[in-house]
């Protein structure tokens, strides 16, 4: 082919051709190999080219692919939502299906608000969210996004709606105990509610997880238990956006699991379908579905793409797959591994400032000073530079850059397939180790790191 016309990442790049992948791997159209270690963050949760699910979307498109689910439901689409309910915590019976996590968090701010207006109280029409998250590019999903480097070209059109800080256990201030910090950073939630006043608030939303705007940041226990009494006592929906941490990735179905702590809505994707097909969901209560249907009985969103038999069908094999092979088990075990491994790497190498992570939802930060933590400017563009030499050597790594511009500047996730095996693993941290001194070795010769 003499030239392209199709709109790449970066301008002006020549990037290589997918031809196939295996399991954990991924090939180029030259036949070189690389570890899928990031998925694009989480999303070939099951590995690539699985007989199963190549077969459960052959038969559906023998079927039927696509009726408007105006005018249709369908098998696949009832299986699957029945399935998602089993699942899900608490009341969470209801799904709402679309095609990207962008949508599915649109569409939880829509339902949210829908909610309040269906109870009468249509001034509770506002969202509070944190710094340093990311819920998805569309408008309205970027309005919620805390993320400094995605916003910043569109301010101006933007709702206002990230209020606090998401609880960041790496640079908490000197002193504070993990608990203590956990109380303050929910208690800023109260604060941010009683600010706007909660007659304004519809709903807080956060990722159980800090993805893509900070690179794999758990909070401390006590902090999710907390944000719950806060939104009980001022009538405030909680909606956890698990599009990077739901369906396995952190050892549990979904990662607020992993506090005991049940939303009001919740969000899906990527590894919703394992990156087969486009699919996403959001998931609401039973109370929310009730007051709207005794109110106009109609859910005020919807896509072409929503709910369409081929999609469900597809993401239903993905779900029968990771329960077959007991991948969110799997998920805790290999990515306790990982972690240990990459623990390891930080001891060696003095530019790894923090590892962290759930599951096999895991993140590694670099710091100009492991002493004082003092981070890189965004613009040393040192995790870029890790994840170009992991990409010459054969391994994907996902950015979490530019999120709190700084701050936490300088994260990637790993995030491999829950499939992946020990061996694997080793495999991968050995050519993360090679990029990662690669790279320290070129910061130490331009003088930027001792
Ligand atoms: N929410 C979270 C937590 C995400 O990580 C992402 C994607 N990185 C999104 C929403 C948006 O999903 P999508 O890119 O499929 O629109």
């Amino acid at each position: 082919m003499t030239r392209s016309y199709v709109i790449k990442p970066e301008l002006g790049k020549t990037y290589p051709f997918i031809s196939r992948g295996k399991g954990i791997y991924l090939f180029d159209q030259e036949g070189k190999r690389y570890i899928d270690g990031c998925g694009g963050a989480v999303t070939a949760s099951i590995g690539h080219a699985v007989d199963e699910v190549a077969e459960a979307m052959y038969a559906q498109a023998k079927e039927v692919s696509f009726a408007y689910r105006s005018h249709f439901s369908s098998d696949a689409v009832e299986e699957l939502g029945a399935k998602l309910a089993e699942w899900a915590p608490g009341s969470l019976n209801w799904s709402f299906f679309v095609s990207s996590g962008s949508e599915a968090t649109e569409t939880a701010q829509k339902i949210a608000i829908q909610y309040w207006q269906e109870k009468g109280r249509p001034t509770k029409n506002r969202i509070i969210s944190r710094w340093m998250s990311y819920h998805g590019i569309t408008m309205g999903a970027l309005s919620m996004s805390g993320h400094v480097l995605r916003r910043k070209r569109f301010v101006p059109l933007l709702e206002d709606y990230p209020a606090i800080t998401g609880p960041y256990p790496y640079r908490r201030p000197e002193g504070i105990s993990l608990e203590d910090y956990a109380l303050q950073c929910a208690n800023e939630l109260e604060t941010a509610i009683k600010r706007v006043g909660s007659e304004q608030v519809a709903a807080f939303i956060a990722e159980p997880i800090i993805g893509a705007s900070g690179g794999a940041v758990v909070p401390p226990d006590g902090y999710f238990q907390r944000i719950r009494e806060i939104c009980d006592q001022y009538e405030v929906l909680f909606i956890a956006d698990e599009v990077m941490t739901g369906v396995g990735r952190t050892g549990k179905a979904f990662g607020i699991d992993h506090w005991g702590v049940v939303p009001d809505l919740m969000t899906l994707g990527k590894g919703m379908s394992a990156g087969y097909t486009p699919m996403a969901a959001t998931i609401v209560s039973d109370e929310i579905i009730e007051t709207i249907s005794k109110g106009s009985g109609l859910i005020m969103a919807g896509h072409t793409y929503s709910a369409n038999p081929q999609s469900a069908a597809v993401s239903l094999a993905v779900l029968k797959y990771v329960e077959k092979h007991q991948l969110i088990e799997k998920s805790a075990q290999q990515g306790a591994y990982l972690l240990s491994r990459m623990e390891q790497l930080a001891e060696e190498i003095p530019l790894i400032g923090d590892t962290r992570g759930l599951g096999l939802l895991c993140g590694m930060e670099f710091v100009k000073n492991k002493d004082t933590k003092e981070p890189f400017p965004l613009s040393a563009g040192v995790a870029s530079q890790v994840i170009a030499k992991a990409f010459e050597k054969g391994l994907l790594v996902y950015p979490a850059i530019g999120g709190l511009d700084g701050v936490a500047g300088d994260s990637i996730i790993l995030s491999p397939p829950l499939t992946i095996t020990t061996e694997e693993i080793d495999e991968l941290i050995h050519i993360l180790r090679d990029a990662i001194l690669a790279v320290q070795q070129e910061l130490q010769e331009k003088a930027l790191i001792g």
